[in-house]
């Protein structure tokens, strides 16, 4: 007889582990809270404008193919995406703007025209941002650091030897302040400590391995929006004969002598022969398994940030404006106290605005937009959101205004809001953090938790809150080093 996994949650990847699990014989049954799959991978329809609730960014998209080739499918058959020709579009107050083309020497050569920086000092960056990604993604992304083998293998053993260079005694800034003398290209390195939800002037230069992914291997967007992630593997997990109970919050992890035996959903005990966990992780120990040991240190970690975003629907097309698009901050260091040292939202945020409408015209009316305008913000620490959100709001048009030379109030029709607090209402998510742990220390990476517990047997765990960490692609690595561990233990 098939043996019998149960998943709790149906995040991005709890739906690849109920996948990779049916692949390999299991029979699959995922329970979620929600009303619908895909956890902060959602969507939001409002009169007429349809918006990406969540992730904007999509990298390193084989690792979504790797889904459908598993299961005998062809991706394109399922799942279309296209390369952007350009990552992101930068302003500043002063005027300047800059084009982050995904063709590097088009790029080096945007950077020396408009802010004087040596083409070279990109290139240098760039490689080794791919160093960095070449000597750590093997040891860090695909495998559990949680087991002995991984530390021991050839890979490792030729990663321990350049250790040095790759970035885990410096800062990320202090990295980027040795490479660029412009202070603008800094802040534009910096930001990809934002991409895990981390402090730049914090977190290691080993983070400097996060624009490989946007640079060296493309920024992409599915063709259908962020959604089609979810929706796509999803309906691929069905076809396998994956079973999804929606509206069906998990209450607790039945545990029997030292083994996860099922889970108690709705005051129903349902077996199975293991449970995998994709809840956050911090949340799941408090709730559904408050009943055994806490691994206190790895719960005690500083969360990542949180965000706060206005759906706005907008009644003008600003041609200006692509997909991505970043209006910096004038003071970044103060901007990161904030979120980080004071819990409070500097009166300067740099705001991101994705627009899906510019790729996909059926996301906004004619001649409107779907602005996803989003704010890096503390975690929920039980600030006064209210107060905080509206100043926010104020701020953020205010900078809009001044950049884009325009009045933006009466062109927004639509509004809808997502923050700290209703992320986590939404998805369970520890203070509303959108990446599990921050990254502001180096030993980050050791102090997730493992993808399987230590005590007790036959639970795994998967998602943005344990190894290797938050993100679309992290979160379905975890997923595959979860799979090959119950493959092995079973
Ligand atoms: P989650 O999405 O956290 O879902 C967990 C699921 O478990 C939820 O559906 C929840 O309802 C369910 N659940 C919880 N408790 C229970 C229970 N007791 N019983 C049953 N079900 C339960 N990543 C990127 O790669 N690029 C980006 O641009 C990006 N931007 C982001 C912007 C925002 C605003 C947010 C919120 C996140 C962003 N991320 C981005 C991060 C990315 O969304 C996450 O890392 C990833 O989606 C986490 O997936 P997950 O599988 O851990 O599950």
């Amino acid at each position: 007889m098939e043996e019998k996994a149960l998943i709790i949650g149906s995040g991005i990847a709890g739906i690849a582990a109920s996948i990779r699990l049916a692949c390999k014989g299991y029979q699959v049954e995922v329970f979620e809270a929600n009303s619908y799959p895909g956890g902060k991978l959602s969507e939001l329809v409002i009169n007429g404008y349809r918006f990406d609730a969540g992730p904007s960014l999509f990298t390193l998209p084989e690792q979504v193919e790797e889904l459908f080739k598993l299961a005998g499918q062809n991706p394109d058959d399922h799942f279309e995406y296209l390369k952007l020709d350009v990552a992101c579009h930068y302003f500043w107050e002063d005027g300047k703007k800059l084009k982050a083309w995904s063709d590097i020497n088009r790029f080096s050569d945007e950077v020396e025209t408009k802010l004087g920086e040596p083409a070279g000092h990109i290139r240098e960056s760039l490689m080794r941002s791919a160093f960095i990604y070449d000597h750590l993604a093997p040891l860090f992304m695909h495998r559990s650091l949680h087991k002995f083998g991984t530390w021991t293998n050839p890979q490792a053993l030729k990663s321990y030897l350049k250790m040095g260079k790759l970035g885990i005694f410096s800062t990320m800034n202090k990295s980027n302040e040795r490479q660029f003398n412009n202070p603008k290209l800094v802040q534009l390195f910096n930001r990809y400590a934002t991409y895990n939800g981390s402090n730049p002037y914090e977190t290691p230069a080993t983070l400097n391995i996060i624009p490989h992914l946007e640079f060296n291997i493309g920024a992409f967007f599915p063709k259908k929006g962020m959604h089609d992630i979810t929706m796509s593997l999803y309906k691929l997990a069905n076809s396998l004969g994956v079973k999804y109970h929606f509206n069906s919050p998990v209450e607790e992890i039945v545990v029997e002598n030292g083994r996860a035996v099922g889970v108690i959903v709705q005051g129903q005990k349902v077996r199975a022969d293991f449970v995998v966990n994709n809840m956050d992780m911090v949340n799941a120990y408090k709730t559904i398994l408050k009943k055994q040991k806490q691994p206190k240190l790895l719960l005690n970690q500083p969360k990542s940030s949180s965000a706060l975003i206005f759906y706005w629907g907008i009644t003008q097309n600003f041609p200006e404006l692509d997909l991505h698009n970043i209006l910096f901050s004038e003071d970044y260091k103060t901007e990161f106290d904030h979120i980080f040292k004071k819990g409070t939202i500097y009166s300067d945020p740099t705001v991101y605005i994705n627009i899906t409408s510019v790729y996909k015209s059926d996301d906004a009316p004619a001649d409107c937009m779907n602005w996803f305008t989003m704010i890096n913000v503390p975690n929920n620490q039980g600030q006064d959101w209210d107060s905080m959100i509206a100043e926010a709001r104020k701020n953020i048009i205010l900078k809009i205004n001044r950049i884009l030379k325009t009045d933006l109030e009466p062109l927004i029709e639509v509004e809808e809001i997502l923050d700290p607090r209703t992320i986590e209402s939404k998805t369970s998510s520890a203070q509303g953090a959108l990446y599990g742990n921050s990254s502001n220390n180096k030993f980050a990476a050791f102090l997730r938790h493992a993808n399987f517990s230590s005590d007790i047997k036959n639970l795994y765990f998967c998602g943005g809150s344990v190894h290797p960490g938050g993100g679309i692609p992290l979160s379905l690595l975890s997923a595959k080093i979860m799979t090959e561990l119950v493959v092995s233990n079973q």
